[in-house]
Formats: C-alpha cells, sequence, structure tokens
C-alpha cells in the first residue's frame, strides 16, 4: 500500500469518527429533552401553591385547597 493511500483512508477515519461522535452526541441530546420538562407547573391563584400535574391537562385543581388553576406562565 502506497503513503498517498494510507494517509486517505486515515482521513476518511478520522471523518468517519468524528461524524458518529456528532450523531451520537445529537441523538443524546434530544433524548434528554423530554424528560427535562415533563410536568406543567401550576401556581394557585387562592393559597399561592406551586404544584406540577400532567403536560396535557389545561387545567388542574389544587392539592391543598380545590381551587382550579391555569398553567403557571414562565415568560
Ligand atoms: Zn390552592
Amino acid at each position: 500500500m502506497r503513503a498517498e493511500h494510507l494517509i486517505f483512508l486515515y482521513v476518511v477515519l478520522g471523518l468517519a469518527i468524528f461524524a458518529g461522535l456528532a450523531l451520537f452526541e445529537e441523538r443524546r441530546r434530544r433524548s434528554f429533552e423530554p424528560a427535562r420538562d415533563p410536568d406543567q407547573v401550576f401556581r394557585c391563584q387562592q393559597c399561592s401553591l406551586v404544584y406540577t400535574d400532567d403536560p396535557e391537562v389545561e387545567r388542574s385543581r389544587c392539592p391543598a385547597c380545590g381551587k382550579t388553576n391555569h398553567p403557571f406562565e414562565f415568560r
């Protein structure tokens, strides 16, 4: 095998490893995303209790006083 072929092989291998690592990192980052904030945060308008509930519900009942609240907005 000639030296140029070896260098070419080396470069291709290096690029393949780099691409594989980038893909792995991207997939790992994506798999973490849904786990970051699984619950919706609610803040009771009556007793100011902060609690969480399923993300798909539109309103949630306060576990302390029973008042129905809308999701808490962070913005
Ligand atoms: Zn409450």
